[in-house]
């Protein structure tokens, strides 16, 4: 098992910086996710740590050895990294077997027991590797990418949005797989993801990246409730900001009068965030509940996204309901929050 460690990688494509200096620690045994919107450098900083790609400074070292840095660069195949990209990994005219020890010395090609083995780590079952690629489904095919990847004990596992081409069932559940394929293997893993769910429930660790800047590297549950500033809150959990005062550790803004987290000093006017979660949507009107007409409603079975126009202030919020209890569109319902409002100290 090893970690990774990266410190003050920057990269640029002709005129353009995609990376301004990042630092990161993967933990050993452990999965990072790098999470962040389309375009903000996430796969340059992964294929800068594969060594596909050379940074124009810093370092990238892989347990003792570092594999990019001044003294120059370790190339991709002896760096011990398996990689495992989108998707159009496998050879389509090879099965499933040939495809996993596609990349192990010629000796360690005929165990059919190591076959056996990682396609079991990787939950499928031992008649899979006689399969071809094209008679296999999505996720079945990224699990045998994955198997391939672990296949010579690599140190460090690199996948790149990985499950983005399959449907939502099937991808829930391949995520679940390949999770616990890399625990039990042990590998130290860095997933590169824009989808927040992905992150959360897959990574012992998440790196939030914006603009080619790492904002935030945090446990997921660190990430959710204490978010590093009001786009990582917005991102992450889909937060609402409003502007509110803070008068005594309650936040006075359009959806009421809310308590505040932590010890938050009295201000005129700062950002808050509720998350959709928090607001609880009433037929009546009851203490503390501000007025909102429903102006669009998105179900999705067990719970639905409910957007409102605040009556007072013309705010637009949304509310997460539960899925049994879905007002109509342009009824008049009551919003109150429950719990307490997010305010960063730095802010
Ligand atoms: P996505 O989720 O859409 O794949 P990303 O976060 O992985 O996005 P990158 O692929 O790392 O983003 O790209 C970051 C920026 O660098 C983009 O603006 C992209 O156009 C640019 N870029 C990436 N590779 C190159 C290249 N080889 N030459 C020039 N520009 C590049």
């Amino acid at each position: 098992m090893t970690p990774l460690d990266i410190e003050g990688i920057t990269k640029s494509f002709g005129t353009t910086q995609v990376l301004h200096g990042v630092d990161l620690h993967a933990p050993e045994g452990e999965l990072t996710a790098i999470l962040g919107p389309s375009g903000c450098g996430k796969t340059t900083l992964l294929r800068l740590i594969a060594g596909f790609d050379e940074p124009d400074a810093g370092t990238i070292s892989i347990g003792s050895t570092m594999v990019a840095g001044p003294r120059g660069v370790v190339p991709p195949q002896r760096r011990r990294v398996g990689y495992v990209p989108q998707e159009g990994a496998l050879f389509p005219h090879v099965n499933a077997a040939a495809n996993i020890t596609f990349g192990l010395p010629l000796r360690q090609r005929r165990g059919r027991h190591r076959v056996e083995e990682l396609l079991e780590l990787v939950g499928l079952a031992p008649e899979v590797g006689k399969r071809f690629p094209h008679q296999l489904s999505g996720g079945q095919q990224q699990r045998v990418a994955l198997a391939r990847a672990l296949a010579p004990s690599p140190s460090l596992v690199l996948l790149d949005e990985p499950f983005s081409s399959l449907d939502a069932g099937l991808r829930n559940q391949t995520r679940r797989a390949v999770a616990r394929a890399l625990r039990e293997s042990g590998s130290t893993a860095v997933l590169v993801t824009h989808d927040q769910d992905e992150a959360l429930s897959m990574a012992t660790q998440v790196a939030v990246m914006r603009g080619g800047r790492l904002v935030q590297v945090d446990s997921p549950e660190g990430i959710y409730t204490r978010p590093h500033d009001v786009a990582v809150g917005r991102f992450v959990g889909d937060a609402i900001a409003l502007r509110a005062k803070i008068v005594s550790g309650v936040a006075e803004c359009p959806l009421g009068r809310i308590p505040v987290a932590g010890d938050v000093p009295d201000h005129p006017a700062r950002d808050i965030l509720i998350r959709p979660v928090q607001v609880k949507l009433h037929s009546a009107n009851s203490a503390n509940a501000v007025r909102a007409e429903v102006i669009e409603v998105a179900y999705y079975g067990h719970d639905a996204d409910v957007r409102l126009r605040l009556t007072d202030s013309d705010h637009v919020v949304h509310a997460l309901t539960p899925g049994h209890d879905v007002p109509a569109v342009r009824s008049i319902v009551y919003a109150a929050v429950d719990g307490e409002a997010l305010v960063f100290p730095s802010e």
